[in-house]
């Protein structure tokens, strides 16, 4: 079992979204990272990153949302794309796990007709409350005839340990994370937007993009207990400076 990590472009936006102290004129660009873990049972997929067209007009499809948060990338940087580096086809991808419904993590969605979606329940329902369209949340992103299994709670999606979502509310309110055992004492976690950077891991530093930031905080302190208990890797959601490091290690990322 190996896992890929791929970045789908970048998003510039103000570091204080997510750094609450930091100048307000400091813009960061942050990657939007997607990975794809080949499981002996099937390939499975963390996260689709946000819809090719963005590249091309943001604004089209996230309207005012676009200012916030601005594409870098150009027509390759979209999710087929980084499958295709790693010459996985999108037909070959089993499972599709989205940590939440956001436009930054489920705006590839509509690729991959074959596969099973594993999202939160909570999730989906809130995505389909039209008062949040718009809000992070695109119909366009998700509401296509995809297969989704909505989860509640914890899954060990093949039964053998490997590749285990665990709930992590509070950025939203199905959000989830994945737990990767590659080896005896070689788990790598998947934290998506629970810990965008380490900073919220870390200093307990709270994003300002939040639905509920106590239960963020809840949630940070379970992700704690269990990153210590498997002395697990964790990789964060949107780290610019972890990212630099990612790229580097040979053995897992491609
Ligand atoms: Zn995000």
């Amino acid at each position: 079992m190996k896992v890929y990590a791929m970045t789908c472009g970048r998003l510039r936006a103000r570091k204080n979204i997510f750094i609450p102290d930091a100048d307000k004129n400091l813009f960061i660009e942050t990657p939007v990272p997607i990975f794809i873990i080949t499981h002996p049972q099937g390939n499975v997929l963390f996260d689709t990153g946000p819809h090719t067209d963005v590249f091309k007009d943001a604004f089209a499809r996230w309207g005012g949302l676009a200012k916030a948060f601005q594409p870098v990338g150009n027509e390759s940087s979209g999710i087929l794309s980084q499958l295709a580096k790693i010459e996985i086809r999108s037909g070959s991808i089993r499972y599709v796990i989205n940590s939440h419904l956001h436009f930054d993590h489920a705006g590839g969605n509509e690729f991959f007709t074959d596969a099973t979606f594993l999202v939160s329940g909570k999730e989906l329902a809130f995505a389909k409350n039209p008062d949040n369209e718009g809000k992070g949340y695109f119909q366009a992103d998700w509401n296509h005839p995809l297969d989704y299994q909505k989860v509640d709670g914890e899954l060990d999606i093949f039964g053998d340990g490997k590749l285990v979502i665990v709930p992590m509310p509070g950025h939203t309110p199905g959000h989830q994370i994945l737990v990767v055992r590659l080896k005896e004492q070689e788990t790598i976690i998947l934290s998506g937007d629970s810990v965008p950077f380490k900073e919220h891991y870390y200093d307990f530093v709270v994003s300002r993009n939040n639905l509920d930031n106590d239960q963020v905080l809840e949630s940070v302190k379970n992700l704690h207990t269990l990153v210590e208990a498997e002395k697990a890797f964790l990789i964060h959601g949107h780290d610019p400076d972890q990212w630099e490091e990612i790229k580097k290690a040979p053995d897992y990322y491609g």
